[in-house]
């Protein structure tokens, strides 16, 4: 069994997508174990993505993160790093395979409507971010 972190990110929950996103990772046969809505700051949001913090894109990225509520969220299945990266597809929805969710909610490469994990180290600390201390469900 593997976990990764996911984020429903502002836009897609400002356009009412958490439902058909959960819908998804369900249907694909991930096990929630820990789900939340967060506000980020500007300060949250700028640690999350610190590996990103000399990309050109990094003040307009955490300023979009810490832009409304977000859902965060603990995912369990076999490969589940790799497999939530399928689901949600490539990074610029343009780019993303159909069916994918950031081909179906995403609306620009920054505005994309989820994020995941991509590796075993980055999965530990993006979980961690934001559960740590939580009791995951089932564990
Ligand atoms: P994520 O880490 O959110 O799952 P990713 O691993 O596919 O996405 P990264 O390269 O880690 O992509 O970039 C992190 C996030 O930064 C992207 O999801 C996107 O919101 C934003 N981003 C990436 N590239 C660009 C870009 N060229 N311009 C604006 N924003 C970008
Ligand atoms: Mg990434």
């Amino acid at each position: 069994m593997e976990r990764t972190l996911a984020i429903i990110k502002p836009d897609a929950v400002a356009a009412r997508h958490v439902g058909a996103v959960v819908e998804r990772i369900e249907s694909a046969g991930f096990e929630i174990r820990a789900m939340r809505l967060v506000r980020l700051s500007q300060a949250d949001a700028e640690g999350f993505y610190a590996v990103h913090r000399e990309r050109p894109f990094f003040g307009s990225l955490t300023a979009f993160m810490s832009s409304g509520p977000a859902v965060v969220l603990a995912l369990e299945a076999p490969d589940a790093i790799r497999r939530w990266r399928t689901l949600m597809g490539a990074t610029d929805p343009a780019k993303a395979e159909p069916g994918t969710i950031r081909r179906d909610f995403g609306a620009s490469i920054e505005h994309n409507a989820t994020h995941g994990s991509d590796a075993a180290e980055t999965a530990a600390f993006e979980l961690a971010y934001f559960f740590a201390g939580v009791t995951l469900a089932g564990a």
